[in-house]
C-alpha cells in the first residue's frame, strides 16, 4: 500500500459558500503564554488537551486603537475580569490576576510593535488524562494580538448588513453557563453563522429557548422602536457584551431612551433601525432582517450617531470616556 489515501469525504460539503477570507490574519512574531513571550510557531496546544476535546476553555475578544496618546486598549480590565468570570463558571482558576493579564496584553502589543489590533486571550484546561472531569488539570493561558479590519466588512459598517433569523436556538443557560464566554458554547454560534452564510446572509440572529430574540453569533443586537433604543435583557441568555454596555452608556448620555426588553422575532420587523454591537463588530448597522428592509433599508440617524460617538470614544477623542482606554506605554 502506498501512502496516498482517498480524500473523498463521506458526506460532500457544500461548495457554494466561501469562507471568511477577510478574517485571515497576519501572524505576529510573539505570543504570550503562561507569563513568557514565545514565538508564534510555538504557540500550540497538545492534541490531548482537555479544552480541545471537551470545549473547556474560555476566551476574550478585545480591540486596541491607535490614539493620539499611542496604542490604547478599550476596556481592557473589564474584558480580563470577564475572562475570570467565564473561567469561574467552569471551575477553572486562571493562575494570573486580572492586572497581570492586563500588563501581559500591553507587553504583547509592545513587543509586536502593533498599533491598532485585535487581542485574543484564551485559557484552556491542558493535558492530564482522558476523563471528562477537568478538576486538577493544568490551565494554559495565551494572549495573541494581530491587526484586524472591520469584522463584518467595511461595506457593512457603512451601508449595513443583511441578516436572517437562525433555525438554531441560542444555547440555553439551563444546559451551559450561556452568559460566559466558553469556547464550547461557540459551536452554537458556528452552526448559526454557517447557516446564514450558506443562505447568502452576512450574519444571523439567534432566538433563545423561549423564542425571544437573543443575539448574533458574536454580537449583541439593538433595535430602535418609536424613537427608543431597545435591546434584549441579560436574562434572555445573552453574553453581557462590553460594547453593549458602552453603547447603552453613551446612548443615555446622548439623551436617548434606552430599554432592556424582551422582543419577539416579529417585533424585529417593525424596527425603525437596528444594529449589532461587539468588540470585533463595533457598531454595525443591520439593513435587512429575513429579507425585510429595516426602516428604509439604510442605516438610520440614531445608529449613525452612535457609530460616530463610539468611534470618537475608542480613538480617545472624548475626554469623559478616556478612562475606558488603557494606553500602552
Ligand atoms: N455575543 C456573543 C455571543 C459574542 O461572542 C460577543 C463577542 N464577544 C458579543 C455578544 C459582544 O460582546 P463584546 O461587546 O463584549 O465583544
Amino acid at each position: 500500500m502506498g501512502s496516498e489515501r482517498s480524500v473523498t469525504p463521506l458526506y460532500p460539503m457544500s461548495q457554494t459558500t466561501k469562507g471568511d477570507e477577510d478574517m485571515q490574519i497576519q501572524p505576529p512574531e510573539s505570543v504570550w503564554k503562561n507569563g513568557k513571550m514565545i514565538a508564534w510557531k510555538d504557540a500550540t496546544v497538545h492534541a490531548l488537551s482537555h479544552g480541545l476535546h471537551y470545549g473547556t476553555a474560555v476566551f476574550e475578544g478585545i480591540r486596541c486603537y491607535d490614539t493620539q496618546d499611542g496604542p490604547a486598549v478599550f476596556r481592557l480590565k473589564d474584558h480580563m475580569a470577564r475572562l475570570h468570570t467565564s473561567a469561574k463558571a467552569i471551575n477553572m482558576a486562571i493562575p494570573h490576576t486580572v492586572d497581570e493579564l492586563c500588563s501581559a496584553t500591553r507587553e504583547v502589543i509592545k513587543v509586536n510593535a502593533l498599533k491598532s489590533c485585535y487581542i485574543r486571550p484564551i485559557s484552556l484546561f491542558g493535558v492530564s488524562g482522558i476523563g471528562v472531569n477537568p478538576i486538577g488539570y493544568p490551565v494554559d493561558t495565551f494572549i495573541i494580538a494581530f491587526p484586524l479590519g472591520a469584522y463584518l466588512g467595511q461595506d457593512g459598517v457603512k451601508n449595513g448588513i443583511r441578516v436572517h433569523t437562525s433555525s438554531w436556538r441560542r444555547t440555553s443557560g439551563s444546559s451551559v453557563p450561556a452568559t460566559a464566554k466558553i469556547c464550547g458554547n461557540y459551536v452554537n454560534s458556528a452552526l448559526a453563522v454557517m447557516e446564514a452564510k450558506q443562505n447568502g446572509f452576512d450574519e444571523t440572529i439567534l432566538l433563545n429557548e423561549h423564542g425571544m430574540v437573543a443575539e448574533g453569533s458574536g454580537e449583541n443586537i439593538f433595535v430602535v422602536r418609536n424613537g427608543s433604543i431597545v435591546t434584549p435583557p441579560l436574562s434572555a441568555g445573552i453574553l453581557p457584551g462590553i460594547t453593549r454596555d458602552s453603547v447603552m452608556h453613551l446612548a443615555k448620555d446622548m439623551g436617548h431612551h434606552v430599554l432592556e426588553q424582551n422582543m419577539t422575532r416579529a417585533e424585529l420587523y417593525l424596527a425603525e433601525e437596528s444594529f449589532f454591537t461587539g468588540s470585533a463588530a463595533e457598531v454595525t448597522p443591520i439593513r435587512e432582517i429575513d429579507r425585510r428592509p429595516v426602516g428604509d433599508g439604510r442605516p438610520g440617524p440614531i445608529t449613525k450617531g452612535l457609530q460616530i460617538k463610539y468611534s470618537d470614544i475608542i480613538t480617545g477623542k472624548v475626554s469623559k470616556y478616556k478612562l475606558w482606554l488603557d494606553v500602552v506605554e
